[in-house]
């Protein structure tokens, strides 16, 4: 944690994350680990006309992972999936303000959980006309 200053968005994120459990019947789940940091993402999309109506995460690992699928989550709701894909962590990274160059790689985490869970909506979803 000592990385961090206090009153980062990082740690507003990590004492207050946002939009943290699970949805129940989801439409998409996206799974990613990152064996480096052990944080564990899991992701949770409800999906409707290909709008994600609703984003929920369980993530276990450092501080800055959790901010930022707790970010990611406050970014993609009412989005569409295509704009989601847009979300880059380089976005999310916007959003938390500075952070060290090692903790990138958390962002970039968050990012992968979502494409992971757009893959598995396009997955189950009826191919584009
Ligand atoms: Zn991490």
């Amino acid at each position: 944690m000592g990385c961090f200053d206090e009153n980062s968005e990082i740690m507003e994120h990590f004492f207050h994350p946002r939009n943290v459990g699970k949805i129940d019947n989801p439409d998409a789940i996206g799974h990613v680990g990152n064996p480096k940091c052990g944080d564990i993402m899991d992701l949770y999309l409800k999906i409707k006309d290909n709008i994600i109506i609703d984003a929920k995460f369980q993530t276990y690992g450092c501080a800055a992972a959790i901010a930022s699928t707790s970010v990611l989550t406050e970014l993609i709701k009412g989005k569409s999936i295509y704009e989601a894909l847009k979300i880059s962590n380089k976005k999310i990274r916007e959003v938390l303000g500075e952070m060290p160059p090692h903790k990138y790689h958390c962002t970039v985490l968050a990012e992968q959980a979502l494409k992971a869970a757009i893959e598995d909506y396009k997955n189950l979803a009826s191919p584009e006309p």
